[in-house]
């Protein structure tokens, strides 16, 4: 059992603390609802700067804020850290590795993880960036790669810890090879001296004949120039077929030698049971009307990543991102607000605020509802959003000095090699 106390109010269930279940969290902050937020993690992640921690540019605690902290002074509020397996809709209740737990209404804001489109090897081989767990371990795999270049017994072995191939060019990947390419140009012949003259290459691997897909062909040509002038090989018009240990196979027939596959080409929704097989998508997310709510199940609603709704400008779904989850959240608390006042519910309306991605430490390629620019200003455009979304004023502040400091001395803060116990 969760062993949450009974307040007399309806209970609103939430699963999953990423920016839907969050800004749904705060959002009904002093209502009539007694609320519970259910999360596998203690912290709330914002994933916009994994590729920052990634690439060793940021320290992780800058970007995590523990659900406790945040929730501090919320009344009847009830934070259970715990994973949700299944749902028993007919009962109302929720099976989680913790016990379970009854609700009135049910918010899923479970987000997605990645897809490697049925192939194991690319699971197994190579790193991803969807959770902090894998970015750390990404991080990790990075340093040592560099390491044991050093120590490799031939060329050919040195060859494959310093190849990095990236695949997906969408903007997770465009922005981990801005990173990971500053990397290669200002620490590494500070760091590793005798990589002065044999540095690490970087792949960025389309199978689309352009980078990032989503935003318009000038912005996705900004983008490839930046990169190539940065010293990245991009393969647009390229598949990644397949992997082993040591390589990456491509399509059309090519391969390279490599120990650092990073994956950022698929997601597909996070799975939770007791849902009929007619409410998902074929990539995992959750069919919804225009409120929110999972067709033909009473009193569940899905929002965020997990979320598939249409509109007349989106009839493929909302694309996965930050503005979505939000805006779906502010408008899901509010109408169970109205469901507390009798008055009728909105629908739901998607206002794209715009996209963007950075390249490196001052580069940028954004594209607002009016105007879209490129280079050093866009980069101002997104340090600025993206320090503005930041949980808490200690962590804007964190992230300011370092970005600041980054922009000083071109050095990054944590270069450390931390593996739990048992790893060497
Ligand atoms: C590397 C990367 C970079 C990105 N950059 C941008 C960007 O620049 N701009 C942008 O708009 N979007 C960006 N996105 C997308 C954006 O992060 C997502 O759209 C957003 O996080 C979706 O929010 P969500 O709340 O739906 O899901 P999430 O943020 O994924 O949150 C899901 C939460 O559910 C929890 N959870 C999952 N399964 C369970 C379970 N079974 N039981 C309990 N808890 C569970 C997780 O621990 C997590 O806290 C990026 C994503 C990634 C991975």
């Amino acid at each position: 059992m969760l062993n949450i106390p009974d307040s007399g109010k309806k209970r609103i269930v939430i699963v999953g603390c990423g920016f839907a279940g969050l800004t749904i969290a705060r959002k009904l902050k002093n209502s009539d609802y007694q609320v519970v937020i259910i999360d596998k993690h203690n912290y709330h992640q914002f994933p916009p700067l994994f590729y920052q921690v990634a690439s060793a540019g940021l320290d992780e605690s800058s970007i995590l804020f523990p659900l406790r902290k945040i929730f501090q002074g919320y009344n009847d509020y009830h934070i259970r850290k715990a994973e949700v397996r299944s749902v028993d809709t007919a009962n109302k209740k929720l099976v989680t590795s913790g016990g379970t737990i009854r609700y009135d209404y049910l918010v899923l804001a479970h987000g997605a993880t990645n897809s490697y489109f049925g192939s194991v090897q690319m699971q197994n081989h190579s790193k991803a960036m969807k959770t902090i767990a894998e970015v750390i371990d990404l991080r990790n795999n990075l340093l040592m790669n560099f390491e044991n270049s050093l120590i490799a017994a031939d060329e050919s072995e040195r060859e494959k810890h310093l190849n990095i191939v990236i695949i997906g060019g969408g903007p997770s990947g465009v922005e981990i090879a801005g990173a990971l390419a500053e990397m290669n140009k200002h620490i590494i012949p500070k760091d590793y001296p005798e990589l002065r003259t044999n540095r690490p290459r970087i792949f960025l691997i389309e199978a689309a004949d352009r980078l990032l897909n989503i935003m318009s062909p000038r912005s996705s040509m900004k983008a490839r120039e930046f990169l190539e002038d940065a010293g990245i090989k991009v393969l647009t018009g390229t598949k990644a077929v397949g992997c082993d240990e040591d390589t990456v196979y491509l399509d059309p027939g090519d391969s390279i030698k490599t120990k650092m596959i990073i994956w950022t080409a698929g997601i597909k929704g996070n799975l939770i049971d007791g849902f009929d097989n007619k409410v998902f998508t074929k990539s995992g997310r959750i069919i919804v009307d225009r409120f929110n709510r999972i067709m033909n199940y009473e009193d569940i609603y899905a929002i965020g990543d997990i979320a598939w709704m249409t509109e007349e400008k989106y009839p493929n779904g909302h694309p996965q991102v930050a503005q979505v989850a939000i805006q779906q959240s502010k408008l899901l608390a509010a109408n169970l607000k109205r469901r507390i006042t009798g008055d009728p519910w909105k629908e739901f309306r998607y206002r794209d605020l715009g996209t963007m991605a950075t390249i490196g430490r001052h580069l940028a390629v954004v594209e607002l509802p009016f105007v879209h620019f490129q280079g050093i200003f866009g980069w101002y455009v997104w340090m600025f959003i993206h320090l503005m979304s930041i949980v808490g004023v200690r962590n804007k502040l964190i992230i300011f000095f370092n970005w600041a400091w980054k922009y000083i001395t071109y050095d990054q803060s944590t270069r450390l090699i931390l593996r739990p116990k048992g790893y060497s």
